[in-house]
Parts: structure tokens; C-alpha cells; sequence
């Protein structure tokens, strides 16, 4: 039997389109001038427009799967798409603000990634994603600071 047939046409989005966050530490290790990518670590999925989120845990390089003279330097994380139309609730594209709180538990020289969408313009307000948008719309990767640097963004033109 097809979950689609069964389910309301709302039910059925709110499974479709759950969605949850990845994220990473990013290591340099000294020993060969390399950088290493740790572990992938995955939120809990959500649905409608619930905050996602994911928790990244020990930085320590053997639990993450790379040298243990290796040195934790950043981490990257990406943001979720709002694929389903039947809700109303627009995000702001970039760092939010549980990712400068994160960083704010460092030192002032911190930064992170975070991997989002471009997003759209709205006068006054900055840059959102709206419910219902489309998956492969244009991405960006931010880097976002703990010392009031302005957030830095570079795209993935080719
Ligand atoms: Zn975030």
C-alpha cells in the first residue's frame, strides 16, 4: 500500500518533507600541513517549520575519525530547505542565533560554517527562504565570526 494514499494530502508532507541538519568538525594537523573533515554527526528530523538542529559533541580527533595530532579549527554545518508549502513561516538564511551562542563559548577569534541557501531579498528585513521554495535554489557557504566581523559569503559559481 502506498503511504501516499493513505495519508491526507498534509500528513503525507509532514513525513516528505522532515527535515534535519548535518554538521562536521573541520581539523588541521601539522605533522603534513592537511586538513581533515571529522565525522558526519546528524540532528534529530523535524517537521513543519520546527527548529532543526544538530548536536556535534566531542571534538576530540579520535572521535571523529581523523589523526589524533590533528587540531580541531572550525565547524561547519548546513541549514535545512522549506520544501513544504503548507505552512507560513519564512527562515532568515545564514548564522542564527543559536550558532553565535555556540561560538560565543570561545574565544573572540572563533568563526564557523554554515552551508544555506542565497536566499531572497526583503527590503529592511535581509535575506529568507519561503516555505515551498525549490530544493536546488542557489546555495551559499557563510562564515560567521564571534568578534562582530561581518559575516563573510562566498557562492559555489562555477
Ligand atoms: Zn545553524
Amino acid at each position: 500500500m502506498k503511504l501516499k494514499k493513505v495519508l491526507t494530502k498534509e500528513e503525507y508532507a509532514k513525513i516528505r518533507y522532515k527535515r534535519r541538519e548535518a554538521a562536521c568538525f573541520i581539523y588541521y594537523r601539522p605533522a603534513d600541513g592537511q586538513y581533515y573533515i571529522g565525522k558526519t554527526k546528524y540532528g534529530e528530523p523535524v517537521s513543519d517549520d520546527a527548529q532543526a538542529s544538530v548536536y556535534l559533541g566531542s571534538s576530540l580527533p579520535v572521535e571523529n575519525g581523523v589523526p589524533k595530532d590533528a587540531i580541531c579549527i572550525t565547524t561547519c554545518h548546513t541549514h535545512t530547505p522549506f520544501l513544504d508549502g503548507s505552512f507560513e513561516q519564512e527562515r532568515e538564511v545564514g548564522p542564527s542565533k543559536g550558532d553565535y551562542a555556540y561560538l560565543s563559548n570561545g574565544d573572540e577569534s572563533n568563526y564557523g560554517i554554515v552551508l544555506d541557501y542565497v536566499g531572497i531579498f526583503v527590503q529592511g528585513r535581509g535575506y529568507y527562504i519561503f516555505p515551498g521554495h525549490n530544493v536546488t535554489d542557489t546555495p551559499q557557504m557563510y562564515i560567521y565570526y564571534n568578534n562582530g566581523r561581518i559575516t563573510d559569503k562566498y557562492s559555489f559559481n562555477n
